[in-house]
């Protein structure tokens, strides 16, 4: 098998970069001038590319936009406190790519060919890695159906792209989430712990009807008894109960999410107690009543850490105590900042310079 490619790179005779407006950044509607493409035929990745962004053309039967072929990953590079650039533990991003691709019976993607497609669009372009506290550079690789054919079954070929965004603050106030117990974002068996693209497209009702409400985000509950936190929204969901940080346990119905195993880690290393487990909606209610819910908080790449200032819980609101500098998710937070812009030391050798 080959591991890496020749990449032809075609260079934009527009750079779209003066058009950015850096200090005013939306997430995802900012797109980098160049774009990595490689296919998938006759069993063996081929003709990698690095073309300016745009649109392009594919099969309107392929299987990708009828069954959901399709998977993506999210990651970021950052700039460096010297100037450089570095991505945040893209081989942790490589290897759930590859999971959700077996999942989907798609093909995998060698660590190499990632990664060099992955460093050359990067380097290429540089300029458009922000430069300000809490601004990074978005990245988002994905893989797709290719096959013109319109039975169901998996496709023989297959599209590998990466775009990358300039992005800002996610989130910028603390969350209003409501526990969800009536829809399920996925359940045991299922494909939860993969990102394919269904999931996301499912996800999207439930969660429209909780921001009518005046929502931001939903808790998802376990498809069995809908009592057991899930994750919150496209977050991991982490709480601080007495002094100890809990999450749900990984299974195949929770997204492996990069930031949340960052966080559990980093929690060890400040000699705090974690505890990997179930945790009903119950117990979350029971602690909040009883003081003991120190704080609840989402964690993913897009949003980085999200603090969770209200929960809804069978047609109540119900406030957390706030967060102050002190609070373990402003700890871990600038802990991660620190480590991701080279201004504290990667003792875990998380960053990956391009
Ligand atoms: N859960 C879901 C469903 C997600 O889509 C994401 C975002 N990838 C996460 C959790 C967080 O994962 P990560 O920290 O790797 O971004």
């Amino acid at each position: 098998m080959i591991d890496t490619l020749p990449i032809n790179t075609q260079h934009t005779t527009a750079s779209r970069l003066a058009e950015v407006d850096f200090d005013h950044l939306e997430f995802g509607k900012a797109f980098s001038d160049h774009m990595f493409a490689v296919e998938f035929h006759n069993g063996e990745w081929q003709n990698a590319q690095i073309v300016p962004y745009g649109d392009m053309a594919v099969s309107p039967a392929n299987s990708a936009l009828h069954y959901g072929q399709a998977i993506f990953e999210g990651m970021k590079a950052y700039r460096q406190a010297d100037g450089g650039v570095a991505l945040f533990r893209p081989f942790d991003n490589w290897a759930r790519l590859n999971s959700s691709a077996e999942r989907m019976c798609m093909p995998t993607i060698s660590e190499e060919l990632f990664m060099q497609g992955l460093s050359e669009l990067i380097r290429l372009d540089e300029k458009w890695v922000p430069n300000a506290p809490g601004y990074s550079l978005y990245i988002r690789p994905f893989m797709f159906a290719t096959d013109g054919f319109i039975g169901v079954r998996p496709s023989d070929s297959y599209r590998f792209m990466i775009f990358t965004c300039p992005v800002g603050l996610y989130f910028n106030k603390p969350l209003r989430v409501r526990f969800e117990q009536k829809y399920v974002r996925s359940a045991e068996g299922g494909a939860g712990y993969a990102k394919n693209a269904g999931n996301y497209g499912a996800a999207m009702y439930p969660t429209k009807l909780a921001q009518l409400e005046g929502y931001n985000q939903l808790i998802w509950t376990d498809a069995s008894e809908h009592q057991y936190v899930e994750e919150s929204g496209t977050m991991n969901a982490i709480f601080v109960i007495d002094g100890r940080v809990v999450t749900p346990a990984l299974s195949t119905s929770i997204l492996d999410g990069v930031t949340r195993r960052s966080v559990l880690q980093l929690a060890l290393d400040m000699g705090l107690t974690v505890e990997e487990r179930r945790v009903s909606s119950r117990e979350v209610m029971e602690a909040l009543a009883a003081g003991k819910l120190n704080e609840a908080f989402g964690v993913g790449t897009a949003a980085t850490i999200a603090p969770i200032a209200t929960i809804g819980y069978q047609g109540q609101d119900y406030d957390l105590p706030a967060t102050d500098s002190k609070s373990f998710s402003s700890r871990v937070s600038a802990a991660l900042d620190a480590i991701r812009t080279g201004q504290g030391a990667d003792v875990h050798n998380w960053m990956v310079r391009v």
